[in-house]
């Protein structure tokens, strides 16, 4: 408490300070000094209000401590937001550069949201999953940076604070939705490894002395029965709401709340009534390219075989194509053989500049990560360790029934596991991070933006198609359209389950008849739509605006446009809303 009232007079006299030094210059950004020195101001408010978060993008400064989910802290943060946001607004932000304006934005937004999450979206009160304490113990045991004793002294002190941890997060429940609490009853289920295993066995192997070891052990186990009983506790309020509805909140947050989170999650340029039109229309226009390529392909594949109406031979002419896939033992090596062409395509169409001094490592995903569902996906640098290497992790599928093999191949056959490289590696979300790391900007680094970074990586698929990528043969085309459905039944999957009440059996069917996916693939897409919000529509929405941005761009330069320096320029701010970096485009500020 001192230190943040301390904290608070300390901006608001840099603050003032500058404004007294620079009012005289003739300098057009004249309190853009000030506004650089704010900005260190406010991240480290941020850090020290939300260890946890520091923590998981790997500033340790704050591991010690355990950020108590109490009302008192949430109205302690408001305080020290609300004087955030009073020093923000101070400024002109005419009078600092474009690139520090969308900074100014950015913060502001998410001081907002911190707002209205407190006193409209409550999901402290209804989302049981929203404790656990088990990934931040997991990462500063995970540091290696230090060495294990260090991090064990750390832990100790950490857990003192485990016990009031969960007292406050029962205490702040009010009606929670069955499926959050559901999860939270698996998640918290899933942590207590941490602390009933990997802690005490670093503890056994570690040097401390015995008072140490004694003072730990301790404090771990007051933590693991608090945890136990949270997990008691949760099972008891299941029961509870199995019974009585009245005691449990629906799952669903409804149209007001709802548009509020995409505004602030997204920052689109679009509202989100105009991306749910423009996610119906491009279903249909998907469609109907669809039928079209399945036409043309019928009679290689189903010589004269009368070929059924409409999606009923789009189906079947997928089903015939995914049986063409790799197997099972060459799933890693196929993807390593790709990464080179798709690098040698992007040179030879003058796509985008690769930086050759930080390669791509195609690995197996290691055993601690796996289990997330996910068979590929880049693990990125954070950004306090900008130079790490970035790796390309691929889960192998050894662990897959014979059955199960077959079926993942098929869903990831020769064509989409080519658009699946592209999505993750080029260039696709592994070029957009080198980019987005010679970004020297901790703003634009922390507060990165999901529309932008997965509608980079979607549009990047429909560009390499357009440019001629897999010879423009209709199988590759109709693939693609099959994956690219999947981010926009998303979007409409998403609003239509939140504002609309869409039940489960429309949405399955929605995601099996009209986005061929299999049962269990619909079946896992319902389960997310239920378990969080706004997150589904990050790739359409993206994409849409990306596209629009290009298209618009092309209509402006005419013969002057170049899609090398449209891509090139678009990714040189940063992982920011699109709007943002539409804006700077626009103005030409930055050329
Ligand atoms: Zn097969
Ligand atoms: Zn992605």
């Amino acid at each position: 408490m001192q230190k943040n009232l301390h904290f608070t007079a300390l901006v608001l006299m840099i603050v003032s300070l500058f404004f007294f030094s620079c009012n005289r210059t003739k300098n057009a950004y004249a309190q853009n000094e000030s506004f650089e020195q704010f900005k260190k101001l406010f991240t480290e408010s941020i850090w020290k209000n939300n260890p946890d978060w520091a923590l998981a993008l790997g500033n340790h400064e704050y591991d010690e401590r355990l950020e108590i989910p109490s009302k008192e802290n949430r109205i302690r943060k408001l305080d020290v937001y609300k004087s955030l946001s009073d020093s923000l607004k101070k400024y002109d932000w005419k009078k600092i550069t474009p690139e520090n304006s969308i900074d100014a934005r950015i913060m502001m937004n998410y001081l907002e949201e911190y707002n209205w999450s407190c006193y409209e979206l409550k999901s402290f009160e209804w989302n049981p999953a929203e404790y656990n304490v088990g990934e931040g113990f997991d990462l500063i045991l995970g540091n290696s940076k230090v060495s294990l004793e260090k991090r064990l002294l750390v832990i100790s002190e950490r857990l003192k604070y485990v016990p009031e941890y969960y007292i406050v997060a029962k205490a702040n429940m009010h009606k929670p939705t069955k499926e959050h609490t559901e999860l939270g009853i698996l998640q918290n289920k899933g942590s207590l490894e941490i602390f009933e295993k990997n802690i005490p066995d670093s503890l056994n192997a570690s040097k401390l002395s015995n008072e140490e070891k004694t003072e730990l052990k301790g404090h771990l186990a007051q933590a693991l029965s608090s945890m136990k009983e949270y997990i008691q506790y949760l099972t008891e309020v299941q029961k509870t709401i199995n019974k009585d509805s009245t005691a449990t909140s629906s799952f669903r947050l409804g149209k007001v709340l709802y548009e509020k989170k995409f505004r602030f999650e997204m920052q689109s340029c679009f509202s989100v009534d105009e991306i749910f039109q423009k996610a119906k229309d491009h279903k249909t226009e998907i469609h109907t390219e669809m039928n079209a390529i399945t036409k043309k392909l019928w009679p290689k594949y189903f010589g004269s075989a009368s070929m059924p109406e409409g999606l009923t031979a789009v189906k079947m002419m997928i089903d015939t194509l995914s049986h063409q896939h790799c197997a099972p033992d060459s799933f890693i090596a196929t993807i390593k053989k790709q990464i080179p062409q798709l690098e040698a395509f992007i040179k030879q169409k003058n796509l985008i500049t690769l930086d050759d001094s930080k390669p791509l490592e195609v690995r197996e995903t290691p055993m601690y990560m796996r289990g997330g569902g996910a068979g590929a996906s880049i693990n990125a640098p954070g950004p306090y360790d900008k130079n790490a290497k970035t790796f390309y992790n691929v889960t192998p599928l050894d662990g897959y029934t014979p059955d199960e093999a077959e079926s993942y191949l098929r869903e990831y056959n020769n064509w989409i596991l080519q658009i699946l490289n592209i999505h993750e590696a080029l260039p696709g979300h592994y070029a957009q991070l080198v980019y987005s790391n010679k970004v020297d900007d901790i703003i634009k680094s922390v507060f990165q933006n999901n529309g932008m970074i997965e509608g980079w990586a979607v549009y990047g698929e429909r560009m390499m198609l357009e440019e001629g990528y897999g010879n423009n043969e209709p199988e590759m085309w109709l693939m693609y359209y099959k994956w690219h459905l999947r981010s926009t039944l998303n979007t409409i999957l998403d609003y239509s389950i939140q504002c609309l009440n869409m039940s489960k059996e429309d949405a399955v069917k929605l995601l099996t008849q009209e986005g061929f996916q299999t049962a269990s693939e619909a079946e896992g897409k319902w389960r997310r739509a239920t378990l969080t919000q706004t997150q589904l529509c990050c790739y359409f929405t993206g994409y849409t605006e990306i596209y629009a941005l290009r298209e618009d761009q092309k209509k402006q330069l005419g013969a002057d446009f170049s899609l090398k320096n449209f891509n090139e320029k678009f990714l040189s701010y940063g992982s920011v809303p699109v709007k943002y970096i539409w804006e700077m485009m626009k103005s030409g500020e930055k050329n």
